[in-house]
């Protein structure tokens, strides 16, 4: 019976269209099965991840997968990894043309087209993943990110994080300031700019040559990501202490980013669907930086007898004070980093005291 229905209606959808076509007039509009109308969509995804990148490049296909499911193949999304369509930096220009509909990447790589962007990828003690969440989601920050990434024809969203990142990997010991001085790491971004600050030798090594650089000695240390990603990487073979914690990236944020005629010409439901997975993906994605850590860490620890080390007080508070200047430094040069910082930094000082009272203190209480 209901494939009758079916059929039936298609003919008269059919049969309609024709009459149209012959220009005679349309008595009764036919009543097509509403999926049957409804546009479809095929969208590439653009990455600056190499293809299934355990956790970002994989999360990157998931939030594809995500899309494409839940709206029954209406809107396909297909996942292109680095240099595939475009070199994984050129991403964004890519989205923002259009020569691809959305992309997959972290928003501090795209510094030289605003400073702003980098409050939603990670800031030197700024953020946890929790609070980048609360900002984003329920403090404000959708919208700043919205206006910002508005001006180069994109709509941004969160999609992954890697939460609290590892101090990194070094071949000496850090027990004083000194020890900072003249040290060779490797370590991107604003981080790398509050180390060199303090007399340390910062540089921004790609992932591919850390590992020889480090069994060299053409550096001292290096920065990844944290156990899960940086046991992949086997750099306990060449380094013998583990410093924690990741006061460079507390929080690291992916993003997905989505050319603007693109998105404004779906349908109301496709938006909601790209908006919820999303948060799906973003959750996912720290849910599997999270579980595999910490495996991660025990298998660093208890066979390859990594040795664990904080950074002494002394250094983290210098760290601290010397971000304090390197970020307000990128706020005072341009308008719209300026509004941003504000932002972030108010929602920062009320934040950290409760995180600090409730996830540190409770923390604290389970390991007594
Ligand atoms: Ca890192």
């Amino acid at each position: 019976m209901q494939r009758r229905k079916f059929i039936t209606a298609g003919l008269l959808a059919g049969s309609a269209v024709l009459a149209t076509a012959c220009g005679k007039k349309e008595e009764k509009k036919p009543e097509a099965p509403a999926v049957q109308t409804k546009k479809s969509y095929e969208w590439r995804m653009v990455t600056t991840w190499p293809k299934n990148f355990p956790g970002l490049g994989t999360g990157a296909n998931k939030l594809a997968q995500y899309i494409t499911d839940a709206s029954e193949g209406r809107l396909k999304v297909t996942v292109y990894g680095g240099g595939e369509v475009v070199p994984p930096l050129e991403s964004f220009d890519a989205v923002s043309k259009g020569t691809a509909e959305m992309g997959h990447g972290a928003a501090y790589y795209w510094k030289g087209k605003s400073p702003a962007t980098q409050f939603f990828a990670a800031v030197p003690f700024g953020l946890n993943a929790q609070e980048t969440n609360a900002w984003i989601y329920s403090g404000g920050g959708q919208k700043l990110w919205d206006d910002l990434y508005a001006q180069f024809n994109l709509k941004p969203f969160l999609a992954g994080n890697t939460g609290v990142q590892m101090g990194g990997w070094f071949n000496r010991e850090i027990n004083s300031l000194d020890d900072m001085n003249g040290l060779k790491i490797r370590m991107p971004g604003l981080g790398g700019d509050v180390l060199t600050a303090i007399g340390a030798v910062a540089n921004t090594l790609p992932g591919g040559e850390i590992f020889t650089s480090l069994q060299s000695g053409a550096i001292d240390a290096t920065e990844w990501v944290g156990p899960y990603n940086d046991l992949a990487f086997g750099f306990y073979k060449v380094a013998k202490f583990y410093y924690y914690p990741g006061w460079h990236e507390p929080g690291t944020a992916l993003e997905a980013f989505v050319n603007k005629q693109a998105y404004d010409a779906l349908p109301a439901d496709l938006q909601q669907i790209v908006t919820v997975a999303c948060q799906a993906a973003n959750n996912d994605m720290l849910a599997e930086f999270t579980a595999k850590n910490g495996d991660a860490l025990a298998t660093l620890v208890n066979e390859h007898n990594v040795q664990l080390k904080r950074f002494p007080d002394e250094v983290l508070k210098k760290l601290s004070t010397v971000s304090e200047e390197v970020v307000s430094d990128v706020a005072s040069g341009d308008a719209d980093a300026k509004k941003v910082y504000e932002n972030f930094s108010a929602f920062r000082s009320k934040v950290s005291k409760w995180t600090t009272l409730s996830e540190v203190g409770f923390s604290e209480a389970r390991d007594l």
